[in-house]
């Protein structure tokens, strides 16, 4: 194990108890304390205000434009909805993607698209394929519990670096890498509102992250699935369209953030020698994805229902992001700082090193408001201070409430 300015490099621990025969990969498996808050706080029975998941507001969920969606397509389909599909997907998903994707800066083709269970399947085979036991992998810190969680799972040793206001700090990868001793084998990104900090990257160092990859030989995972939710300033070119096809660009999509996360339905779009192998990786993960939730976000997409959701979403999205921190300096002006995100459902709340955001999660459930504590945002447990907050998911009301609450709880502390 080596040592970085930023931190160290954190290979997997064995985390298990040696009773059963478990595989060496088996230590690699972390879990994600974001995905077990939500069962914490679906046991709970008194009244939170939960900033913690990072869900689409119920209410912007077209639930009943659903009910009526799988109503007709499994009328329409009858048994084959229910049949094993093809693993690169259904052909009517493709299609409309395809089609609605060439409406927008993410262009691309059928050979370069794969349907995946979700953006989580997506990360999932991107390790699978890149990394091996002790392969170096940059990621931001913080970053996304789920993605730093996976390479971790396939035995990679991680490497945090730097984010500030515009993203990741792509000027300090060639020191680091120097420190390494060793060249990355992918560097994983979350460019456009990232999970935990809401920050996007800006052009320049994603132009200079291009140039890095290049000319390491390195895979950049770039996971997006907020990029669609811009709702102020500039769009800024992504990865894909950057990179024009560049085979060391492997983008990972989801419906989860602008249809439903319950859908599980995602895509791959990568170099389609790539895709070929996702493929044969697919089919020994889950054989095809979900048939007739492809055939609902097919038809919801043939219906050209996808752009004016997206409108009433950005728009809400901003409302409540706005809402947010008007509550945030009404309550916390002395005693935080926190970003300000253009776009998608987080932001990021930094106190004072003296507060332990852990222990204010604890005491903060009993009294009604729940978040994601910012240790769970980095391999080596640093932003011990810090906490991540959906905006999307609370009406501002419910912000309000909510935030009141963790400044009462506070005070407790
Ligand atoms: N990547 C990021 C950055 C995310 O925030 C999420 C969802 N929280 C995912 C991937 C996973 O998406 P899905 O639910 O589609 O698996």
């Amino acid at each position: 194990m080596s040592h970085t300015e930023s931190g160290h490099i954190v290979p997997p621990t064995f985390i298990s108890p040696v009773r059963h025969p478990w595989a060496a990969r088996a230590k690699g498996l972390v879990g994600s304390i974001i995905d077990s808050s939500t069962s914490l706080l679906q046991r709970q029975t008194h009244d939170i205000v939960s900033f913690a998941m990072g869900s689409p507001a119920a209410e912007a969920v077209p639930s009943d434009a659903f009910r009526e969606i799988y109503d007709s397509v499994l009328a329409d389909a009858g048994a084959a909805a229910f049949a094993y599909g093809a693993s690169e997907g259904e052909v009517t998903l493709r299609g409309e993607l395809l089609a609605y994707l060439a409406t927008t800066p993410e262009r691309t083709s059928a050979e370069r698209l794969l349907i995946t269970s979700g953006g989580m399947q997506g990360l999932d085979l991107a390790a699978k394929l890149f990394v091996d036991p002790g392969d170096l992998v940059i990621v931001e810190a913080p970053t996304y519990t789920n993605g730093s969680a996976t390479l971790l799972a396939y035995g990679a040793d991680i490497l945090e670096a730097p984010i500030d206001d515009q993203g990741l700090l792509v000027e300090a990868l060639p020191d680091l890498v120097h420190q390494a001793g060793r060249t990355p084998k992918a560097i994983y990104v979350i460019p456009n509102f990232q999970n935990p900090t809401g920050t996007a990257m800006s052009l320049e160092r994603r132009h200079l992250l291009l140039d890095l990859a290049r000319k390491w030989g390195t895979i950049i995972i770039d996971d997006d699935p907020y990029g669609m939710l811009r709702f102020g300033g500039d769009h800024i070119p992504g990865f894909r369209e950057l990179g024009g096809g560049d085979p060391l660009v492997f983008s990972v999509r989801t419906f989860s953030k602008i249809l439903a996360p319950g859908l599980r339905v995602g895509w791959v779009d990568a170099d389609p020698a790539i895709v070929a192998k996702l493929i044969d990786a697919k089919q020994t993960m889950d054989t095809c994805t979900n048939v007739p939730n492809q055939l609902l976000a097919a038809e919801f997409l043939r219906r050209g229902d996808l752009e004016p959701h997206l409108r009433r979403l950005r728009s809400e999205y901003q409302r409540r992001m706005m809402a947010m921190q008007t509550s945030l300096e009404r309550h916390f002006s002395e005693q935080a700082a926190w970003t300000n995100p253009q776009g998608g459902f987080f932001l990021w709340l930094t106190f004072g090193e003296h507060v332990d955001t852990s222990k204010l999660f604890d005491l903060g459930v009993p009294n009604g408001v729940a978040f994601i504590p910012g240790r769970a945002f980095s391999v080596t447990g640093r932003f011990g201070n810090a906490l991540r907050l959906c905006f999307a998911s609370q009406t501002p009301e419910r912000t309000e409430l909510g935030i009141s609450r963790l400044a009462d709880t506070l005070r407790s502390l």
